[in-house]
């Protein structure tokens, strides 16, 4: 990396931020695309974060990615928000206009999409899919199954309020709410399943869900990245079933905010994959 005037500048913006894998994947796409560029995370507190925002196009940033816990302030800041961003009720790219001005934007259901589309194209319309949880993640799901035209989406989450609040936002008569207690009957003939809820995050946890009536057709999903062999995963693995995990989630999520900075669509290799685990 060779840095000087005219290196391009990007960024992810979050409280904490240690933990991001955002500077991995861009810092690789510089690299591997010949860009003269420079992705930097910056841990930036609630209290700061407005003045952050305001100043990107003074020291020329391209755009910047948002994180835990500034994904919904950064509604507020921009000056043009995308439908998906609308859609999903919050920012996780910035996109530094010339003149300045600023378009908050949301990649998470177009990486959801494509993680899956990549290794079973047309899964999502092919049967009713059975979604688990109702948090941030869940909207993006959510919005993409939507989206993808799935014929019918089983909602399923702990706190049935929460399943309720995000079928009122997505508005959409395909969504039925499933209550917790029926969270394993009614995965028999679906043929997407998501975990979207936090379970599994940590290795000893495991969502509680029977797959004795699973179909071998379905396709499992589980949108944890930092385990791509999840105790959910290799449950269904064994019984034969394709299980996809979500590191492609994350990695394909990053390709839009990148093409709309530096006008390149960069691709997800097995490289990058690798990477994110070295
Ligand atoms: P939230 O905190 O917004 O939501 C957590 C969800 O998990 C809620 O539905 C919650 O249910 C459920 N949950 C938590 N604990 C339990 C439990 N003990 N039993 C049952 N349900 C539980 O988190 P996010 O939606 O932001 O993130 C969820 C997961 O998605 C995380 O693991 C995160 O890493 C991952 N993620 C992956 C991305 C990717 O690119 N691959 C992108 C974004 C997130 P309740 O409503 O009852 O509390």
């Amino acid at each position: 990396m060779n840095i000087n005037g005219k290196t391009e500048l990007a960024g992810v913006i979050g409280y904490p931020i240690e933990h991001s894998k955002s500077p991995l994947i861009h810092n690789y796409w510089f690299e591997k695309y010949n860009i003269n560029g420079v992705y930097v995370p910056f841990a930036v507190k609630p209290s700061d974060f407005d003045d952050v925002v305001k100043n990107l196009s003074k020291f020329g940033f391209k755009g910047v990615n948002v994180t835990v816990p500034h994904k919904i302030r950064a509604m507020e800041l921009v000056d043009i928000l995308s439908n998906e961003a609308k859609k999903i009720g919050a920012v996780n790219t910035i996109i530094v206009k010339n003149d300045g001005s600023l378009i908050g934007h949301n990649t998470d259901s177009f990486g959801f999409t494509q993680n899956i589309e990549q290794r079973c194209p047309n899964q999502i319309s092919k049967g009713p899919a059975v979604l688990y949880g109702a948090g941030g993640a869940a909207r993006a799901v959510c919005s993409a199954l939507i989206d993808g035209n799935c014929p019918e989406i089983r909602l399923v989450n702990r706190t049935a309020s929460n399943a309720g609040k995000l079928a009122e936002i997505m508005n959409c008569n395909k969504i039925k709410i499933v209550d917790w207690e029926y969270r394993s009957e009614c995965i028999d003939d679906a043929t997407l399943i998501v975990n979207s809820t936090s379970l599994g995050l940590d290795k000893s946890s495991d969502l509680p869900i029977e797959l004795g009536k699973l179909n071998p057709k379905a396709v499992v999903v589980d949108i944890i990245y930092n385990d791509t062999k999840t105790k959910f995963l290799r449950r269904a693995a064994v019984r034969g079933n394709i299980v996809i995990d979500g590191l492609g989630m994350l990695l394909h999520q990053a390709r839009p905010s990148f093409a709309s900075w530096f006008g390149i669509d960069p691709e997800v290799t097995e490289e990058l994959k690798e990477l994110m685990f070295a």
